[in-house]
């Protein structure tokens, strides 16, 4: 697909935020010409002919949409943080896909005194996270299944995403430290800011009622 600079392209991310990202893009009249949960497609027509979804991994779209090949993004706030947003701006809290980020280790084992290991896909968070709390940590990077490290030895705690605290709960770990609140986000390039605002500006405001509304309807 030839980047159109008529129209707009909206990267999304692949799995449980999709589910809830396209009720709020079909209230903008924004819906994709096929279903996207079956077909093998990464590009999507819409019913709006100036607007192509690209369905993605989470991880990916704010690559996508720093270098402005996406002018618009979903991707949840782990992700952006981890990411370290650079040309890009966050519009608007969606609202959904909501659960927070934190530190986990086994259930009743107290954490060993020095020099923590921590197991996570959130390296760059941890990192952070940990310097605030001038705790020395040794990082290792993981790419999933991130219960495993503490159980099999691997790390004294992990950092992770928990929503109900059940795959922490069925793994024998329980949540420690609370490090952020997540919620995906709808992001947009400098770029496509800057040159097709007439364009975004109108989804955005469809977007934030919507938004608005089902935040009421709660
Ligand atoms: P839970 O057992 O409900 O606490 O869900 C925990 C697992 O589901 C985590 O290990 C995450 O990988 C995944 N998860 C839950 N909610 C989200 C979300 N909003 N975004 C990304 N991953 C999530």
């Amino acid at each position: 697909m030839q980047q159109n600079a008529q129209g707009i392209t909206i990267a999304l991310s692949k799995g449980r935020i999709l589910k809830e990202t396209l009720p709020l893009f079909a209230a903008a009249g924004i819906e994709p010409l096929e279903d996207v949960h079956t077909s093998r497609k990464l590009i999507f027509e819409t019913t709006r002919p100036n607007v192509h979804f690209i369905i993605i991994r989470a991880v990916d779209v704010p690559t996508y949409v720093e270098y402005g090949v996406a002018d618009l993004g979903v991707a949840g706030k782990d992700v952006l943080m981890e990411h370290g947003a650079k040309e890009m701006y966050e519009l608007l809290d969606l609202n959904i896909a909501r659960c927070k980020l934190m530190t986990a280790k086994m259930k009743d084992q107290p954490l060993p005194a020095g020099k923590l290991k921590v197991a996570t896909k959130f390296i760059s968070v941890a990192k952070q996270y940990f310097a605030t709390q001038g705790r020395q940590v040794e990082l290792i990077k993981l790419y999933g299944g991130m219960e495993l490290a503490p159980i099999m030895n691997l790390a004294d705690a992990i950092v992770d995403i928990v929503d109900t605290g059940n795959t922490l709960k069925a793994n024998g770990l329980e949540a420690d430290e609370f490090i952020a609140d997540i919620s995906s986000r709808l992001i947009a390039s400098r770029l496509a800011l800057k040159m097709k605002d007439d364009i975004i500006q109108p989804i955005v405001d469809v977007l934030a009622d919507t938004v608005a509304a089902n935040e009421a309807r709660t």
